[in-house]
């Protein structure tokens, strides 16, 4: 299976969570024994020997990709979690949704000083979420090396913010539109 083979297994639905909003789910693909191993091969295989130190996966789909990419890689792997999940003292990042805010965590020793973080999440639209992700790895003293996604939707511009800031971007499929 290649990256179009495995587009087809993304389920499209129309008018969740709200109108005119296309829904990219990633459930079918995860639910296919074949779609599951070649998405995780196809996203890791890239960074093999590329000097990552520590996979980090942006809740919740994040943690399905990134666990396994990070067994592959032989890196550890730390959770990028909406607020009040994680137990231990953290630093928070607000971001912006449509309508109003919302927050990422990470604990506050997740992140090695001058460790080259992997970002991995499902989907990337307009980039308000991995763009806080960034700052937060940053603010720990890391770098993020590489950000991997699934799905791209290119109209929204995450890609391309998330390159301005040096951030090499990577995803398997690509849809127009929201
Ligand atoms: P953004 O911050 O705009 O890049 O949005 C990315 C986050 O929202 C990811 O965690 C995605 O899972 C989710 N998301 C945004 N738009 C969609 C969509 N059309 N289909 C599925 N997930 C989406």
């Amino acid at each position: 299976m290649n990256a179009d083979d495995l587009a087809l297994l993304v389920r499209a639905v129309p008018n969740y969570p709200k109108p005119g909003i296309m829904f990219r789910d990633v459930t079918t693909l995860f639910a296919d024994p074949v779609g599951m191993k070649r998405t995780v091969e196809l996203l890791a295989d890239p960074f093999a020997d590329s000097g990552i130190d520590v996979v980090a996966g942006i809740d919740a789909r994040g943690f399905i990709l990134g666990g396994a990419m990070a067994m592959t890689l032989g890196t550890g792997f730390v959770a990028v979690r909406k607020k009040g999940k994680l137990p231990a003292a953290v630093i928070g990042e607000d971001y912006a949704l449509e309508y109003g805010t919302d927050r990422l965590e990470l604990h506050q020793d997740a992140i090695s000083d001058g460790a080259r973080v992997l970002l991995v999440d499902d989907l990337i639209a307009t980039g308000g979420t991995a763009l806080a992700a960034v700052r937060l790895v940053e603010r720990l003293g890391g770098s993020v090396a590489a950000a991997a996604f699934v799905i791209d939707l290119p109209d929204l511009g995450g890609a391309a913010a998330l390159r301005d800031k040096g951030v090499s971007v990577t995803s398997l499929m690509y849809f127009e539109g929201e």
